[in-house]
């Protein structure tokens, strides 16, 4: 399937032989957005898939190597079918670059420009798994919308997808990659500061940050539902996953998790 959307101008990035590269100067892509191993834990997959893809078959393989990228979730502990059929239905090669198209069903974040990642397929799982454990819920909240392949995935199970982007270029990068997906018509993308969440939208049920931030404000505490769950990396060189459960009016409860390394939560917009 060709994109439909043009791709924003760069403003990132290192000049190779083939033009722009997205790929900005600093930026670890195989640690940013995903979940740091420790000694002993399961080692991802790096193989490459490029021998499975070509211009010709491109649409035929892609089922396939998703069916792969499945399976390799259910194995690093992904056990939520729900989930995992989600992840099936949405062509993560069209969320990055053409260039990196045969890197897309790795376990790994690549970048998408702007020095930014799109997340690990492992950390995606795990943070819509969080969100839905023992419940859908009817709304849910994502900061940070990236390239738009969460909210996507989010999309499979969720009814009403609200997703901010704080990269005026990114955001409309999404906007085109969403279209990608089943279901697209349930993503109500924005582009603004997602600290500040969507308070015409709140109370959500279920908020996921995409970014890393020392914490978060009570702003955005406070737009969760009563019951409701956050989950989001916290913490600067280290980095754990975060579950935050609202308990009551000025209550939450805060579980940490895994280690992971993600890419900046940062105020603002950029334009
Ligand atoms: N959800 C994406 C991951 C994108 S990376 C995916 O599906 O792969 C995290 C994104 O968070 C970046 O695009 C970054 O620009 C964005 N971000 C950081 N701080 C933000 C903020 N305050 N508001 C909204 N987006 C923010």
């Amino acid at each position: 399937m060709k994109k439909k959307y043009p791709r924003p101008q760069f403003t990132q990035g290192t000049v190779n032989r083939f033009g722009q590269s997205r790929i900005g100067d600093g930026l670890q892509v195989l640690n940013s957005n995903a979940r740091i191993l420790q000694p002993g834990e399961f080692t991802p997959q790096r193989e490459t898939m490029s021998p499975y893809f070509n211009q010709d078959n491109l649409g035929l393989n892609s089922e396939r190597l998703r069916s792969m990228m499945i399976e390799r979730l259910r194995r690093e502990g992904i056990k939520d079918e729900r989930v995992l059929n989600a992840m099936k239905q949405v062509p993560r090669h069209l969320f990055v670059d053409e260039g990196l198209a045969s890197h897309a069903y790795e376990n790994a974040a690549l970048p998408i420009g702007f020095q930014q990642t799109i997340s690990q397929p492992w950390i995606v799982a795990r943070m819509i798994a969080l969100a839905c454990q023992e419940r859908i819920p009817h709304k849910i909240l994502e900061i940070g919308a990236g390239c738009g392949y969460q909210a996507a995935v989010l999309a499979q199970l969720v009814p009403q997808v609200y997703a901010i982007e704080r990269i005026q270029g990114l955001y409309e990068m999404a906007l085109g990659n969403i279209q990608h997906a089943p279901h697209a018509e349930r993503i109500h993308l924005h582009y603004g500061d997602g600290l500040k969440g969507l308070p015409e939208q709140a109370p959500f049920p279920a908020i996921l940050v995409a970014a890393a931030g020392m914490d978060l404000p009570k702003e955005l505490l406070k737009q969760l539902s009563i019951g409701g769950r956050l989950i989001a990396p916290l913490g600067q060189d280290e980095q754990y996953l975060v579950l935050i459960e609202r308990t009551g009016t000025d209550s939450w409860n805060r579980k940490l998790l895994e280690p992971v390394r993600f890419v900046p939560l940062r105020a603002g917009i950029q334009p």
